[in-house]
C-alpha cells in the first residue's frame, strides 16, 4: 500500500481488520509504504483489500494498492513486524495534526497520568511532518528517539487494542518531553509551573517566545494594547496584521464573522489561521490589524497551546517567532538567542522541532471557497496530483520571494512548506535544507532541475550549481501552470496572471500578463502598459515613486511636479529619473496598486510586501456598492492603459469623494478592463478558459468582480483554492511544465 500510510495508525488498521476477518499474516513498514501478507479464505482476502481502502484511518490517504500471490508459509495469528529499514524510500510522511478529542479529555481529566500533559498524542493526532528525520517513519526516525518510552507507554504501543498502539510520539509525564520556562531575567522552571509561569507573564502585558509545532510565536494579550504595540515595537513589525489565537470556536465567533467554511476550517485538525471579517465590537486591540476590516484567527494547535490558552482565559497574539523578514526559528538555541532579549521569558521544551514549518493562512470570502494564501503546516507534505505524470522526478526551485520547492514523481508532487523571501541567508539556508530534506523522504535524485529565468534569485543560483539537467520557466507561465495543476487541466487556457514582478522571456520584469498557455507553451499576447520603476527595489519600498511614474507617463511632468512634494523631499531626482527613460520599465500590476494607494493617500512608504494593494482592497470593502464612481482604462491592442483611470480619479479625490469610493472605483475598472481584454484575446484564440493567478488575486474583491465579468462573457473560470495565488505555487508550475515537457 503506498500513499500517506505511514504515521496515521495503518498498521494497527490492518491488525485489526485482518483479526476481525480471521487472517493470519504479518503487517510491516518499509520504506515505499505499507507491506502486509495475509493468509486466509479468497473471500476473506478480498474483504481485507476492499476494506483497507474503502474505510482507512482519518488521516491516511491510500494511493496505490499493489496485490500478488506468494507461496503459502505455515502462519497463525496476525503481527506487526519489525521495521525493514532498506529499499529506496518514497513514503508520504503525514502532515501534522491537531489534538484529538480523546487525546484533550485525558489532558483534562485530573485522574488520568496524563492530565495536564502538554505532549499527549495518538495514532489520530500529534505532530509528524516537523519531527521526523528520515523514513520510514518509527519512533529511531523521529526526534522522539532520545526518550524511552516507560512501561506504562510501552505497553499502549505493545497492545494492538490500544489507541497509541505504535503511535510513535507516544509519551507521558513520566517519560516523554517536559515543558520549560526561562525568565528573561534569569531562573528556570519545568513542567506545570512553566506552563503557569509563562500564562502569569501573558496575563500581566508580557511578551513571551512559546515554542510551537514547526517553529516559536512570539505571543502577548491580544485585548491589551500596550502589550500589542511593544510587540510590534520589538519585533519591528509596525504595521503588518498579526494573527489571534483564541481557545475554541464560540471564542472565534466572537471575535469574527465566520461563514460555514470558514468555521470548518477553524476547527480542522490542520488548524490554519483563517483570515475573516472582524465582528463590530470585537473585543480585541485595535493594534493587531492597523487599517484593515480582516483578523486572522486560529485554535491551538498543539495540546501546550490548548493548556497555554486555558490558563490565560483570553486571546493571544501568535505571530512568528523571527526577525522581521527572516524565516520562523525552530531550533532551541538560536530561538532562546534571537527571542529571549525581545521578551520577557521562552515557554519551551526539549523534543527538537526537525523542519521548521510556519503556520498556514486562509482567507475566508463571502460567497466563495476559501483561499489559500500560506501553505504550511497541516497541509505540508501532502502530495497534489499532476495534470501529466512525471516520467522522471523534477525537482522544482520556485522563485524567491515566499519561497516554495516541490519534488515532482509519477502522477503527484510534493510542495515544500512556505520558506520565505530568499533576499535573507536564513531564508536559503532553509531553502536549501528544505530541498535536501525532500530528496532526502523520496531518496531518489532528481532527473531535471526546473527554476526561474530571473538571474539574480537565489534559487536560480542554486540551481545553475547543482550538476543536473535545467529547464528555465518563465516566471507568470509557472503561475498559469500551477492554476491548471489545481483544476487537473493541460489543454490551453487564457491566463491571467497579475503578480509584483517576474522576469520575462524579452528580458523586462513583467507582471500584468495576458498569456495563451498549456503545460508546455505560454504565449504573451496582453499586458498593463510598461511604466518607469524609478529605484528598483526602493520603488517597491516607497509606493510614491512608481505614483510619481505613473503621473509622468500619464498626465506629464507638469502634474506630477504638483504632486512630488506631498510625497517626499526627494521628489524632484525621481521625477527626473522616470523622465530620463533611464529607469527600467515594468508592466507590474502590483505596482500599479502601489501607485493608486500613493495617489489616493492611502500610503506612500510600506513595511510589508502587498500592504498598498491590502489597503487598497480593504477600502474598497467597506465602499457602498451604490455609490461606485464609473472610471475606464484604455483597452488597445493587447494593452490595458490605467491613464484615463487616474486622471479621473485625481479630479474625483480634488472633489471630496471618499477615498472608499476611490478605490472601489479602481478596482471595478481594472476587473472591467481586464474582462474586456480577456475576451477579445479568447475570441482571437478559440479559447473558452481563464485561469486567474499571481499574488495579486490574493485581492478577492478584484478576483470576484473579475470572474463575474468573465463568466457574464460565456468564459470559464479556474481561480486558486488550494494553493496560493502568489509565488508559493511557482515551484508546483514549474514542476508540471517540467513533467509536461519531458513526458512528450
Ligand atoms: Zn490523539
Ligand atoms: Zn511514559
Ligand atoms: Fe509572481
Amino acid at each position: 500500500m503506498r500513499g500517506t500510510v505511514q504515521g496515521v495508525g495503518f498498521r494497527p488498521f490492518v491488525y485489526r481488520t485482518a483479526c476481525e476477518l480471521g487472517l493470519s499474516g504479518w503487517v510491516g513498514n518499509d520504506s515505499r509504504g505499507v507491506l502486509l501478507e495475509a493468509q486466509g479464505t479468497p473471500s476473506a482476502l478480498s474483504a481485507l483489500v476492499r476494506l483497507l481502502t474503502s474505510r482507512p484511518p482519518p488521516l491516511a490517504v491510500v494511493e496505490q494498492v499493489e496485490v500478488l500471490a506468494v507461496p503459502v508459509q505455515a502462519a497463525t495469528g496476525f503481527v506487526i513486524a519489525v521495521t525493514d529499514v532498506g529499499g529506496v524510500p518514497d513514503v508520504r510522511v503525514s502532515a501534522d495534526v491537531a489534538p484529538c478529542e480523546a487525546c484533550l479529555a485525558e489532558v483534562g481529566d485530573p485522574a488520568d497520568r496524563r492530565a495536564g500533559y502538554p505532549f499527549v498524542n495518538c495514532t489520530d493526532c500529534g505532530p509528524r511532518y516537523t519531527i521526523v528525520r528520515a523514513v520510514p517513519y518509527d519512533r529511531p526516525g523521529t526526534t522522539m528517539a532520545p526518550f524511552t518510552m516507560c512501561p506504562p507507554c510501552q505497553a499502549e504501543y505493545d497492545d494492538p487494542a490500544d489507541r497509541r498502539f505504535h503511535a510513535q510520539p507516544n509519551a507521558c509525564p513520566d517519560c516523554g518531553p517536559t515543558a520549560t520556562w526561562t525568565a528573561a531575567g534569569g531562573g528556570q522552571l519545568v513542567g506545570a509551573s512553566a506552563l503557569a509561569a509563562a500564562a502569569d507573564s501573558l496575563r500581566s502585558g508580557g511578551i513571551v517566545a512559546v515554542k510551537g509545532v514547526g517553529g516559536y510565536h512570539l505571543a502577548c494579550d491580544a485585548r491589551d494594547a500596550t502589550a500589542v504595540e511593544e510587540l510590534r515595537r520589538r519585533k519591528q513589525r509596525p504595521d503588518q496584521p498579526l494573527a489571534v489565537m483564541v481557545s475554541d470556536l464560540a471564542a472565534a465567533d466572537e471575535l469574527c464573522e465566520l461563514d460555514q467554511e470558514a468555521r470548518a476550517a477553524v476547527v480542522s485538525s490542520r488548524r490554519p489561521i483563517v483570515l475573516a471579517a472582524v465582528r463590530p465590537g470585537a473585543d480585541l486591540a485595535a493594534e493587531i490589524a492597523p487599517r484593515l476590516t480582516e483578523v486572522g484567527v486560529m485554535l491551538p494547535s498543539s495540546p501546550l497551546h490548548v493548556l497555554l490558552l486555558d490558563a490565560v482565559a483570553r486571546p493571544l497574539v501568535m505571530t512568528s517567532g523571527n526577525r522581521s523578514g527572516e524565516p520562523v526559528l525552530h531550533r532551541d538555541e538560536q530561538a532562546h538567542q534571537v527571542l529571549g532579549p525581545l521578551t520577557d521569558g521562552v515557554l519551551a521544551h526539549d523534543r527538537a522541532i526537525h523542519v521548521r514549518v510556519d503556520d498556514s493562512v486562509l482567507r475566508s470570502r463571502t460567497g466563495g471557497r476559501l483561499q489559500m494564501l500560506r501553505r504550511a503546516r497541516g497541509w505540508v507534505p501532502q502530495p497534489i496530483r499532476l495534470p501529466v505524470p512525471a516520467t522522471s522526478p523534477v525537482l522544482a526551485v520556485g522563485a524567491q520571494l515566499k519561497s516554495t520547492v516541490a519534488l515532482a514523481r509519477g502522477g503527484t508532487v510534493v510542495l515544500s512548506q512556505h520558506l520565505g523571501d530568499l533576499d535573507a541567508w536564513p531564508a536559503y539556508q532553509a531553502f536549501a535544507e528544505a530541498v535536501e530534506h525532500l530528496v532526502g523522504l523520496t531518496g531518489v535524485p532528481p532527473a531535471v532541475v526546473a527554476h526561474d529565468l530571473h538571474p539574480d534569485y537565489r534559487s536560480t543560483g542554486w540551481a545553475s550549481q547543482c550538476g543536473l539537467p535545467l529547464l528555465g520557466v518563465q516566471h507568470h507561465h509557472a503561475h498559469v501552470a500551477a492554476c491548471l495543476v489545481e483544476h487537473g487541466m493541460h489543454s490551453p487556457v487564457l491566463g491571467i496572471a497579475f503578480d509584483g514582478a517576474g522576469w520575462g522571456t524579452d528580458g523586462t520584469s513583467w507582471g500584468g500578463e495576458f498569456l495563451v498557455a498549456d503545460l508546455s507553451r505560454s504565449t504573451r499576447v496582453g499586458h498593463l502598459a510598461p511604466v518607469a520603476l524609478p529605484g528598483g527595489d526602493a520603488a517597491v519600498r516607497e509606493p510614491w515613486r512608481v505614483a510619481l511614474a505613473w503621473l509622468h507617463r500619464s498626465l506629464g511632468a507638469e502634474v506630477a511636479a504638483e504632486h512630488g512634494p506631498r510625497w517626499d523631499a526627494r521628489w524632484p531626482a525621481v521625477l527626473a529619473l522616470a523622465a530620463s527613460g533611464r529607469a527600467p520599465e515594468t508592466t507590474s500590476m502590483g505596482r500599479l496598486f502601489d501607485a493608486v494607494a500613493a495617489l489616493l493617500g492611502v500610503v506612500s512608504h510600506v513595511t510589508y510586501e502587498g500592504q498598498a494593494a491590502i489597503e487598497l482592497e480593504a477600502l474598497a470593502r467597506t465602499a457602498d456598492p451604490r455609490k461606485t464612481p464609473a472610471y475606464a482604462f484604455a483597452v488597445t491592442a493587447g494593452r490595458l492603459d490605467p491613464g484615463p483611470a487616474l486622471a479621473e480619479l485625481l479630479e474625483d479625490r480634488a472633489r471630496g469623494v471618499p477615498v472608499a469610493q476611490l478605490s472601489a472605483g479602481f478596482h471595478r475598472a481594472l476587473a472591467e478592463a481586464s474582462a474586456e481584454l480577456a475576451a477579445q484575446a479568447a475570441s482571437q484564440h478559440h479559447l473558452d478558459t481563464v485561469a486567474l493567478t499571481g499574488g495579486v488575486f490574493a485581492n478577492v474583491v478584484l478576483g470576484d468582480q473579475l470572474a463575474e465579468r468573465l463568466r457574464g462573457r460565456g468564459l470559464r473560470v479556474l481561480q486558486h483554492v488550494q494553493l496560493p495565488p502568489g509565488d508559493g505555487s511557482i515551484s508546483v508550475g514549474q514542476a508540471a511544465i517540467a513533467a509536461a515537457c519531458t513526458s512528450a
